[in-house]
Order: structure tokens, then sequence, then C-alpha cells
């Protein structure tokens, strides 16, 4: 029951697999791999092992309370805490994508904002005092990419509650449905959900304050994996350094932030920074 324990969700592939080998490389623990299909996360697994490292799996699907739960109960029962936690795993509809805005707006924010919350419910009791936490979110994630006044005031007012946002989320979807959202929400759920994880992340740290733990939003850089569609300039490992910077090595007065790909702390409501990669 002493070992230190990290987990990364959705990291069968993509920046969440080179998270997973960045920490097997550095981190002084148990190092989890899951995924939400065994045999993906099998693969993903036997190719870190090919180079010398050694993960350990376990299926987890964030959309799945079932899943959620037994692994928790699972990493009780093993490891009694968790040290470090990455929410990685998500989602993103293609341009081109043919399935109407309402689809895609309930489906995106399924995964990538309600399903983080459920899945930190759950295993948010595991995190040992002095646990870091961190969730993946975007440049897209930057407050500057909700066009409405009115609702940048929502999302930063330092007294909004997970209930109350995820109220806006649900307003979002709605309006996503009524073909009403675009004027103040834009036309991206991408960027609705990330926003949303990020506000999220603000929220997190409210309310861990007490027990040592940091949890940071991050922008992990353009990418090249199957969610960017291979556009991306950097590489999977590149993408995993300002989450592994969060996970191991950013100082503890670090709490809270939105952190840019380069490590930089940036103002989540001032101007975005440039993407140069
Ligand atoms: P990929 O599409 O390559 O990988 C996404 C991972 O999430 C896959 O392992 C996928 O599993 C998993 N996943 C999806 N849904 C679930 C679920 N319900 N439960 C568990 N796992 C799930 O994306 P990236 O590596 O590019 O993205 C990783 C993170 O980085 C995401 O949060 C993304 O939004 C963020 N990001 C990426 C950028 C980029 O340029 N690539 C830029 C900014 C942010 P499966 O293989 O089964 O589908």
């Amino acid at each position: 029951m002493s070992s230190k324990l990290a987990v990364v969700t959705g990291a069968n592939k993509g920046i969440g697999f080179a998270i997973v080998r960045g920490l097997c490389k550095r981190f002084d623990g148990v190092v989890y791999l899951t995924s939400r299909d065994e045999k993906r996360g099998a693969e993903a697994v036997a190719a870190l092992q090919k180079e010398g490292l050694n993960p350990k799996y376990h299926q987890l699907d964030i959309t799945d309370p079932k899943s959620l739960t037994v692994f928790h109960d699972y990493v009780k029962t093993k490891y009694g805490n968790i040290d470090i936690l990455v929410n990685n795993a998500a989602i993103a509809f293609k341009s081109n994508a043919p399935d109407p805005v309402a689809v895609q707006a309930e489906e995106t924010l399924r995964v990538n904002y309600f399903s983080v919350v459920s899945a930190c419910e759950i295993l948010f009791p595991l995190l040992r005092n002095g646990a870091r936490v961190v969730n993946i979110s975007s440049s897209c994630g930057h407050l500057s990419c909700i066009p409405s006044e009115k609702l940048r005031q929502r999302f930063q007012d330092p007294n909004l509650t997970i209930p109350e946002l995820s109220d806006l989320m649900r307003q979002y979807v709605e309006a996503a449905k009524q073909g009403t959202h675009a004027a103040e929400w834009g036309n991206s759920s991408y960027v609705v959900s990330k926003v949303g994880l990020t506000a999220l992340t603000k929220i997190q740290q409210r309310l861990l304050n007490d027990k040592d733990i940091k949890v940071n939003a991050v922008h992990p850089g353009y990418v090249d994996t199957d969610m960017s569609s291979h556009k991306g300039p950097l590489s999977i490992d590149e993408g995993a350094q300002a989450p592994l910077f969060l996970a191991l090595d950013a100082a503890d007065s670090v709490r809270g932030e939105y952190v840019w790909c380069d490590k930089r702390i940036v103002s989540w409501s001032g101007s975005k920074p440039s993407e140069n990669y």
C-alpha cells in the first residue's frame, strides 16, 4: 500500500501515451496506463515494454460510472491513494463531420466536461495530501474563445460552483439544440468543453486547497495525433512536456493555473498567447 501512484486517462495513444512514457521514465512510483478499450490498452503497454518501460494497466472509460467505480475500488484496495492524476481523455469531432451541431454539442460536452466531472467526483477522494491533478485543456480552453462578455464574466466568477458551471454547460447544449448558440458561445463544442474544463480546474483547486492538492489546466501545444488529423507540428513527446512539468516539476505554489505548452502560466482571461511552434 506504500507505493506512489500515477494515473493517466485515455493513454493508449497520442499525448496521454507520451505522458505515461515520461512518467515511467521519471516518476518514482507505479504508473497506470488506462484506456477505454482493453485491446488498444494492451498494445500500448506492449509498445512501452519494448522500450524497457513498465507501466501497469487498467481499463477505464471515463463516460462509464461502473468502469470508474471498479477502478476506484481497485486502486483503493491495492494502493490506497493516488499521487498524480492526469485527466487527458477527450474527443473532438472533425471539422467536416456530418453529425448535426446538436449531436456534436451533447457528445463533446458529455465526454470532455461531464465525464471529467464524474471521474473527479469518484477518484478525488483517493488523492493523497500533496497530490497533483493535471487537466489537459487546450488553447481552445482560453476564455477569450467565448464571444459573450456576459458568459465570460460568469466563467470567471470566483464563487462559481461546479453545479453552476455544469448548468452553464447544459445551457450551451440546449442553445446548440435550438440553433441559437453561435452569437454567445461561438461555433465550437470543443471550445466550450475546454473552457468548461479550465473553469472546472479553478473551482477544483478552490475546493482542494486545504488538502495541499494542486490542480492545474494545461494547453499541450498543437500536436501530431489522431485528434489533430496529424496536422500538429509537435511530437507526442513534445506535447507531453508541459503536462509532465505540472505533474512532476512545477513549484507547489502553481495552483489552479492555466499553463501554456512552453510551461508559462498565462492569464486565462487576458489576451491569448500566440501559438508559435
Ligand atoms: P487522441 O485522439 O490521439 O487520443 C485521445 C485519447 O482519449 C485516446 O486514447 C482515446 O481512446 C481516449 N478517450 C476518448 N474517449 C475516452 C473515454 N470515454 N474514456 C477513456 N478514454 C477515452 O488525442 P490527443 O492525444 O491529441 O489529445 C489528448 C488530450 O490533449 C485531449 O484532452 C485533447 O483535447 C488535448 N489537446 C490535444 C491537442 C492536439 O493538438 N492534439 C491540442 C490541445 C489539446 P480511444 O483510442 O479508445 O479512442
